[in-house]
């Protein structure tokens, strides 16, 4: 038996391609608008066919000292090459990236899970202080 934290697998991004990067600010204003990128395949680009592609990508953040974590966004990244005449004959293929606008009033962590239909759950973390 494994749990689900024991499945999710950490890496560097510079030289694993799943790993979702998180584009913050250090530091920002309390209860200011500010933008948080997640993306995976930054530096090593992730396929993006029906075959084998990122499904999702979700974004939390855990205020320092809170025992848990907010959902700040989930993306959903849908089209793959499918079609009727076959796997990757489709008109459209999603990215994987995505740009939230998020307000915080404490500073914490931003944490980052990404799903490959074949190679699983990813994590990362970034920490964003407060002014
Ligand atoms: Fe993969």
């Amino acid at each position: 038996m494994s749990d689900v934290t024991e499945s999710v697998q950490k890496a560097d991004w510079k030289s694993e391609k799943h790993v979702p990067v998180i584009e913050a600010p250090e530091s920002v204003k309390a209860g200011e608008a500010f933008e948080v990128k997640v993306s995976v395949g930054k530096e090593i680009p992730h396929p993006n066919t029906t075959e084998h592609h990122i499904r999702w990508i979700s974004l939390y953040f855990q205020p320092d000292g809170d025992k848990f974590s907010c959902q700040v966004g989930r993306f959903d990244f849908a089209a793959h090459g499918e079609s009727t005449k076959g796997a990757n004959e489709g008109p459209a293929y999603t990215e994987p990236t995505a740009t939230a606008t998020v307000r915080i009033n404490k500073p914490g962590t931003l944490q980052a899970v990404s799903f490959c239909n074949i190679h699983g759950l990813w994590e990362s973390s970034a920490v964003v202080g407060v002014e």
